[in-house]
């Protein structure tokens, strides 16, 4: 069965605001394997400017098409986010970073992506990591698999838990076949185009933006593009988590009590989220909690 969620738009922050396509979390989902939010954005001549602000209890994933972001972080990275890159931050016990896309290219189109550290990893240290896999091709497509195996080729970046993570590129009229992990469940972010997902006797059409859902127990992944353009999609994947998160902001724990935990400490400066050198502004403030306890879910 597939389950095809669709994006809602939301503003991402700063003063000339871009908009994004959320597809993770969902009402319907909060989770695919320990990956737990999915921003879709662009193409468009936007600028993104994302002050420095605080992470717990994630990785982030950021995967361009077009475009270019500088990253800088509290542990003194500073990196150049570029397509077909992966750019991954670990925030383990506490990180902050800014993101800036750079004019030289202002078309900006990506995802950006975050994963849950499990509950014996949420505390590791922050780390900043950048990996640029080799394009491979099989007949119908092209791969490039950040995070994990597929196509026969597997990332030599570490995780912690199972995780796949591919942008994959099927040609016009391509009908493919790709074997996949039976204990993972898998998520297809479509980027531009269109795509039908097999499963079981039905095809499930997806479009720009959506993301399709197949559940554990599949060792195929039947695709087809009917149409005369080729589609670009990223293809994620893991085991179940089985853990409840609590994701508020951009913090993950496990409880009310550690976001709130987490949002004072970084409203206090206390030194666990560090300083990011060389952002010209002031850091994000963390939004007022809501009036409700927030609740875990996964
Ligand atoms: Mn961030």
């Amino acid at each position: 069965m597939i389950e095809v969620l669709t994006p809602r738009e939301v503003p991402l922050g700063g003063p000339r605001a871009m908009k994004v396509r959320r597809t993770l979390p969902h009402k319907d989902r909060s989770l695919i394997g320990a990956w737990c939010f999915a921003d879709h954005y662009g193409p468009e001549r936007s600028r993104m400017d994302v002050a420095p602000h605080p992470h717990t209890g994630l990785q982030t994933v950021s995967w361009l098409f077009s475009g270019e972001i500088e990253h800088r972080d509290s542990i003194g990275s500073h990196a150049m986010v570029r397509p077909g890159e992966l750019n991954l931050m670990t925030a383990g016990q506490g990180i902050s970073h800014s993101e800036v896309s750079t004019p030289e290219d202002d078309i900006l189109h990506g995802m950006q992506l975050w994963v849950v550290l499990p509950a014996v990893s949420r505390f590791v240290a922050p780390a900043f990591e950048h990996y640029v896999p080799e394009p491979v091709t099989a007949p119908g497509l092209t791969g490039r698999v950040f995070l994990g195996t597929a196509l026969g080729e597997t990332s030599p970046v570490a995780t912690y838990t199972p995780l796949l993570g591919a942008e994959i590129v099927l040609d016009a009229g391509a009908r493919v076949t790709l074997e996949i992990d039976r204990t993972f469940e898998h998520g297809i972010i479509v980027d531009q185009g269109d795509v039908a997902l097999k499963s079981g006797p039905d095809w499930h059409e997806l479009h720009a933006a959506e993301l399709g859902y197949l559940e554990p127990g599949h060792g195929e992944l039947h695709l087809h593009n009917s149409t005369q353009d080729a589609v670009r999609f990223l293809l994620l994947g893991g085991p179940p988590l089985g853990e409840q998160i609590v994701m508020w902001w951009n913090f993950v724990g496990r409880s009310h009590e550690d976001v709130a935990e987490y949002r004072a400490a970084y409203e206090a400066e206390n030194g666990q989220f560090g300083t990011v050198d060389g952002y010209p502004g002031p850091r994000l403030h963390a939004p007022e909690l809501p009036n409700a306890r927030l609740r875990p879910r996964g």
